[in-house]
């Protein structure tokens, strides 16, 4: 129940929504037949208890199956959605008043037909010869009562016939709607099939433009996506005049952890590295593996004075690091060298500018940042 009280559908519970549309939609037939009945005997075919007792069973049993749908009572049931009981109450229903209606009697067999194929919502063939069975056998009974209280208001030979048009009309429809809803169904499932596969394919998908653009053990870009970038950025300099820097990374004494440590202490050190340094940057600048424990970061908007200041954040950053699963003592530090790129000049001038400087910054002892001196 919601806040605002009383609501037609159960929230949140959208199979029972279902069966409620299906019941609503089986209500607007019975609104039709309750119309037919009172046409019936407003011409004076059925007279006034048996449509008083139809009207009030076929309401009281509506409303009894809004109830339990409502109430989630039809849960329990074997089917949920009671079709058997809602096509085969109303058929007994149409049976009684039948047998008081005369020569209007054979017009509520059409109704029935509709009333049958109604079990297409749910039914298999099999359950639709139940039905047809069920709604026979009571037709059945009708004429036998028919016979021994009525025997002068009836044709027995007519009736038998018009039984066996009823029970030739019912079973061929058991068939055919039953192998329309094997189709309903085999579309639905095949329907569900596809959604699946789509949904896998778009993971892949992602995947594969993931594996395309990023390093495969850091998870940052690759060298060849940062190429790309640099290489757009020194474009867009070019042409707009903007300003970005570029800072060639280097681990310090990386080979002496992988051999005092190993190989996969030396990755996990590369991964927390990477990590570490691409969380301090903006998500506009660019971070990414150059290879082996080299990385490149491209500052988007950033002249060298600025740059300088970012790359001193970053080897900070790297230096406060702790790597308690190789050892409580270890530590990591980075030299960086950082250029500021020129317009109208390749980016691999920069590149190298930047190099030249990482290599001063080893020179001088590492755990540094040096900047290229400004060309022009
Ligand atoms: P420097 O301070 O001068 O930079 O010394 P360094 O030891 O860091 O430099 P060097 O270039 O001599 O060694 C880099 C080492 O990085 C050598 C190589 O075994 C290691 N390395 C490169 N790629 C990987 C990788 O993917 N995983 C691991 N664990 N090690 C790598
Ligand atoms: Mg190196
Ligand atoms: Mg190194």
């Amino acid at each position: 129940m919601n806040k605002t009280g009383f609501a037609i559908f159960p929230p949140d519970e959208p199979k029972q929504e279902i069966r409620l549309r299906r019941f609503f939609i089986g209500t607007a037939a019975h609104a039709m037949n309750i119309t037919f009945v009172l046409l019936c005997w407003a011409l004076g075919y059925l007279g006034n208890h048996a449509v008083g007792l139809y009207l009030s069973l076929d309401i009281g049993f509506v409303l009894a199956v809004y109830f339990m749908i409502r109430s989630g009572m039809n849960k329990r049931f074997k089917d949920p959605s009671l079709t058997f009981i809602q096509i085969s109450v109303p058929a007994v229903l149409g049976l009684f008043v039948m047998f008081f209606a005369g020569e209007a009697r054979s017009t509520f067999l059409l109704l029935g037909v509709t009333m049958f194929a109604f079990g297409m919502f749910r039914f298999k063939i099999r359950e639709f010869i139940q039905l047809a069975i069920f709604i026979l056998l009571g037709y059945a009974l009708l004429i036998v009562l028919l016979v021994q209280y009525s025997p002068h208001g009836i044709n027995l030979k007519f009736e038998i016939l018009q039984w066996l048009a009823f029970a030739v009309t019912l079973i061929q429809f058991s068939f055919l709607a039953g192998f329309i809803g094997n189709l309903r169904r085999a579309v639905g499932e095949k329907n569900l099939e596809l959604a699946q596969q789509n949904a896998e394919l778009e993971i892949a998908l992602q995947r594969i433009s993931d594996m395309a653009i990023r390093d495969e053990l850091t998870g940052v870009y690759n060298r060849r996506y940062l190429m790309e970038r640099i290489a757009e950025e020194a474009q867009r300099c070019t042409r707009y005049g903007s300003v970005f820097s570029i800072c060639m990374v280097d681990i310090d004494f990386f080979k002496k952890v992988n051999d005092t440590y190993g190989h996969l202490a030396g990755d996990e050190v590369l991964r927390s590295v990477a990590t570490s340094a691409s969380k301090t940057l903006r998500t506009t600048d660019f971070f990414g593996r150059f290879g082996g424990e080299e990385f490149v970061i491209a500052l988007i908007n950033t002249p060298m004075e600025g740059a300088m200041v970012i790359a001193e954040r970053v080897r900070q950053q790297i230096e406060s690091l702790t790597f308690p699963e190789i050892d409580a003592n270890f530590r990591v530090t980075i030299s960086i060298g950082v250029a500021e790129h020129v317009r109208r000049i390749e980016p691999a001038h920069t590149l190298k500018q930047a190099d030249d400087a990482l290599y001063r910054a080893k020179e001088s002892g590492r755990n540094t940042i040096v900047g290229a001196p400004l060309s022009q």
